[in-house]
């Protein structure tokens, strides 16, 4: 099996989480192999998608057969760093924040807020979900003593900017913004964007304009 994840493409890589968690029930649940058709059908990605995926790291799926479940779950496992664990800042203890904070990923165990940090200093020395908020003034050292990579920016839009460009001189490499505001970072963080608001209205334009096309289809994953 070829272990080139940096070749992988972005729309691939996007999909891995998803491919992992349902290989890891089927493997839990003691299945051996898996086609392309129960796994399209389980995790809603057409399964030419699957295929050509499954391609990237070299496996190729043998017909009447399927994917091998131990084969592929090792492989994604390496490839997704599954048995590191990455320690993950929140900024912004607000409604949503305070919502990331208690929901903590407790599903997932390779990623974990661990670090809480908010501007009001009624919400400074508290803890939320059991995740310790320390005040904007101890953001870098926190960061830098911990080797934070994750920031989630669940500030208000106004402050998205301000508070990202904090985040200089710091080991953090990945945002992943709330925000509805685009931020400019620097090359070497990459943000990914979540806009709850923007992606409810479309999911609601859709079924109002394509709603006998919405069958079966998973629009973000499917994103390229
Ligand atoms: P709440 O009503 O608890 O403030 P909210 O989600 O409606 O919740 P927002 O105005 O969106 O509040 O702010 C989210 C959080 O971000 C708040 O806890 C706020 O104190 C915090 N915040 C605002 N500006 C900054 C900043 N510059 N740096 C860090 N945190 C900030």
């Amino acid at each position: 099996m070829k272990d080139e994840s940096a070749k992988i493409p972005q729309a691939t890589a996007k999909r891995l989480p998803l491919y992992y968690r349902y290989l890891r029930n089927l493997y839990t649940l003691g299945k051996q192999r898996v086609s392309s058709a129960e796994l399209s059908e389980a995790v809603k990605v057409d399964s030419a998608t699957i295929r050509r995926d499954f391609s990237y790291f070299g496996a190729l799926g043998k017909k009447g057969y399927g994917y091998n479940v131990k084969y592929l779950l090792s492989f994604f496992s390496k490839t997704l760093n599954q048995d590191e664990m990455t320690g993950v800042a929140l900024i912004g203890v607000g409604n949503l924040g305070t919502a990331l904070l208690n929901y903590n990923f407790s599903k997932n165990n390779s990623a974990k807020i661990v670090m809480a940090f908010d501007s009001d200093d009624s919400k400074v020395g508290k803890r939320v979900g059991d995740v310790p908020v320390f005040s904007m003034g101890e953001l870098k050292s926190r960061l830098c003593q911990e080797d934070i990579t994750v920031v989630i920016l669940t500030v208000p839009s106004t402050a998205a900017q301000v508070v990202t460009d904090q985040l200089a001189d710091t080991n953090v490499k990945g945002i992943l913004n709330f925000t509805p505001a685009r931020l400019n970072v620097p090359a070497n963080i990459r943000v990914h964007h979540i806009d709850l608001a923007v992606e409810l209205q479309a999911l609601i334009y859709f079924l109002q304009h394509y709603s006998n096309e919405a069958e079966n289809s998973q629009e973000s994953i499917m994103k390229s």
